[in-house]
């Protein structure tokens, strides 16, 4: 597909083989569903070499695409089935998108950097997600009310508070999946399950990414 790159499922294949399966995550729809998104193509041009590797990368305007690994984490505490309605905050490259895409979700994300919003929604296009991925161009800390309400609500930049809008938009049996802020421990994964009378929240892996900011950016950090 890309010159200089035709063997990267290959790369594709031995990334959730030596860094997900490896760490114990044996989900086996999760695994192919990463074999098959071209994790090279979300990232700048530069660093495609590298892409696969098992590390963050920069995407441009200070934001980075996440580690394979905590994809894979953060997927699998959201556990989505076909058909399901899923919002993410924090599009960055849009491949984590492409992952719940494969998986067979319908997916609506969310980014407040529009030059972001815009590579995104054309990568994704390209390769064919463009029917099954909405991104937004927005506040992500306002959810999305618009196509609410979801089965999931995964937020892929560092929150210091689980927003209220968050936990209103997922129906009854809804997971949020989010990094929350845990002092100078950077932060911790937490799972939110909606129950008929609250929620039913549990801890999982730390973690460090980029905080979730207010507002729309207006051009000049990107
Ligand atoms: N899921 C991405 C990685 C996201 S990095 C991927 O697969 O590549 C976090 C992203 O959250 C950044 O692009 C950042 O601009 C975005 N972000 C930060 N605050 C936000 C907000 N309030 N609303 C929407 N997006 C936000």
């Amino acid at each position: 597909m890309v010159k200089g790159f035709l063997d990267w499922e290959e790369h594709a294949k031995e990334m959730t083989e030596a860094q997900i399966a490896s760490r114990g995550i044996r989900d086996k729809a999760l695994l192919e569903a990463m074999t098959r998104v071209p994790r090279h193509l979300f990232v700048p041009e530069e660093l495609r070499h590298q892409a696969f590797d098992d590390m963050p990368l920069p995407i441009g305007a200070g934001q980075t695409i996440s580690q394979p690994y905590m994809v894979a984490k953060m997927t699998l505490l959201l556990a989505p089935k076909t058909g399901d309605k899923i919002l993410e905050i924090g599009t960055g490259s849009g491949y984590q998108a492409a992952v719940l895409a494969e998986l067979g979700a319908r997916v609506w994300s969310v980014e407040r950097i529009p030059a972001l919003a815009e590579r995104a929604r054309e990568v994704l296009c390209d390769l064919g997600y463009g029917d099954r991925v909405t991104v937004i161009c927005g506040d992500g800390r306002l959810g999305y009310p618009e196509a609410a309400p979801y089965d999931g609500l995964i937020v892929t930049a560092a929150a210091s508070v689980v927003e209220p809008a968050w936990k209103e938009q997922l129906v009854e049996g809804g997971r949020l999946v989010v990094p929350l802020a845990q002092g100078i421990w950077g932060e911790r994964l937490l799972l939110c399950v909606k129950k008929a009378h609250g929620f039913e929240e549990s801890y999982h892996d730390y973690c460090r990414f980029v905080p979730l900011l207010p507002g729309v950016a207006d051009g000049k950090d990107d």
